[in-house]
């Protein structure tokens, strides 16, 4: 049993917190050379034998040999070109060749790969293996699939893979780049902490310390790692992995991305879905969110420094923040009325609070230091350099928090005083 199963399985089930966490993941493998041994594993997990292979032309290219291993299967291949933006018609595609057949799915990728799969096996109740080719984000354990939709990108709920491999030779294979905005997109935890307690604090918001614990736990660890990040270092790849694993099984225990994405990934979600009006092949997530963490952090620790704050109700311009939003503008009109997430948010309450909100703040690394680690990690740092102009961000930045039902100490903005 690997070490990481045996985290999951010491986490797993009823909890203080009184939900009871659970992960259809059964099985994870990190080791060097699994790529030989990937029929043995679907074997031992009792896979059909009639498998879907997905990948594109570059992922089947770095996982070389799994076609090999996969001789005892009937095996059909589903091969992209090079698969960035995945959508609804790459879900419904794979859901026409599974229905009715008594197959399952192995994904060999990352994120735009992974996600139509894992809706289209929760879809159609179908086992599913990933076979992570570059440690690139924080998806590999996530139930959940954010798709592009007639030009919208959103998150559906599908499901978590049955087996996760990581040949830890193939990982450190793996581009920079992605090893970067893999680093990128963990380093945003530390937001996605900060808001979920501040939220909890002010609104009463479900918390669970357990799988906060376990976030924490996989970003401090990686932290450690950061000079080591773009280095072809097996066991530092495979190090990732697992942390990259442990937010993503987080965010299955708590069936919400909570854990693991806060204020930072709502502003890159918005660049995301205004790029995607504009027809720009967005960056890889981790660039932007890695970006996006550094900015929220900056105003955060700003915030921090402040002892004491004034407090009024919201006032904010919604026609300005409508239009804003273009085409967007009757989805985010839906979350922003008839209720108001802010509403749950009582002036006197925040203002009573802010010794602990400077605490929770200070709890995690400081903008200077994340920057830091994320420049040892060959992250991208500035805004200039994931490619938009500073105005366009702002914007993004600014109006953000609007565009999800969902508290952060960003969204309390216009109420701090
Ligand atoms: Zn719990
Ligand atoms: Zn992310």
């Amino acid at each position: 049993m690997s070490a990481i199963m045996d985290i999951i399985n010491a986490t797993r089930g009823e909890c203080k917190c009184g939900v009871v966490h659970e992960t259809t993941i059964r099985d994870i493998r990190i080791g060097s050379g699994l790529v030989h041994q990937v029929g043995q594993i679907l074997k031992d997990n009792h896979f059909p034998k009639q498998i879907l292979l997905v990948a594109d032309r570059n992922t089947l290219q770095a996982a070389e040999g799994i076609l090999e291993s996969l001789k005892d299967f009937s095996v059909e291949q589903h091969i992209y070109d090079n698969l960035r933006v995945a959508d609804m018609e790459h879900v419904y595609e794979l859901e026409e060749k599974i229905r009715g057949r008594e197959a399952a799915i192995v994904s060999v990728g990352t994120g735009s790969v992974n996600d139509p799969c894992r809706l289209a096996a929760a879809k159609q109740d179908k086992m599913l293996c990933i076979f992570a080719s570059a440690p690139s984000m924080d998806g590999f354990a996530s139930y959940s699939s954010p798709l592009v939709e007639k030009g919208f990108k959103a998150s559906y709920p599908a499901k978590s893979p049955e087996v996760i491999i990581g040949d830890t030779k193939i990982l450190a294979n793996a581009p920079n780049a992605l090893k970067s905005a893999g680093f990128g997109d963990m380093v945003s935890k530390y937001v996605a902490l900060i808001d979920w307690q501040v939220s909890t604090l002010i609104t009463g918001e479900y918390y669970c310390e357990k799988v906060a614990g376990l976030t924490r736990q996989a970003i401090d660890e990686l932290m450690e790692m950061a000079d080591k990040v773009t280095e072809n270092d097996e066991e530092t790849a495979g190090k990732i992995f697992e942390a990259l694993l442990k937010t993503g099984i987080g965010m299955s225990y708590t069936q919400n991305s909570r854990p693991a994405s806060g204020a930072e990934h709502i502003i890159s979600h918005v660049i995301e879905c205004k790029e995607l009006i504009d027809g720009i092949i967005p960056n890889y997530h981790g660039d932007d969110v890695g970006v996006c963490t550094l900015e929220t952090l900056k105003y955060y620790n700003e915030l921090a420094n402040r002892p004491q704050i004034e407090t009024q109700y919201e006032n904010v311009d919604w026609d300005e923040i409508y239009r804003f939003y273009g085409p967007m503008a009757e989805d985010v009109r839906k979350l922003n009325e008839p209720e108001n997430i802010i509403d749950l948010v009582d002036p006197q309450k925040l203002k009573e609070s802010w010794g602990e909100i400077v605490k929770i703040i200070r709890s995690v690394p400081s903008y200077e230091q994340c920057k830091a680690a994320m420049e040892k990690a060959g992250c991208k740092i500035t805004v200039a350099d994931i490619g938009k102009d500073e105005a366009f961000f702002r914007d993004c930045m600014y109006y953000s928090p609007f565009m999800r039902r969902r508290m952060t100490l960003l969204r309390m903005k216009h109420m701090i005083v």
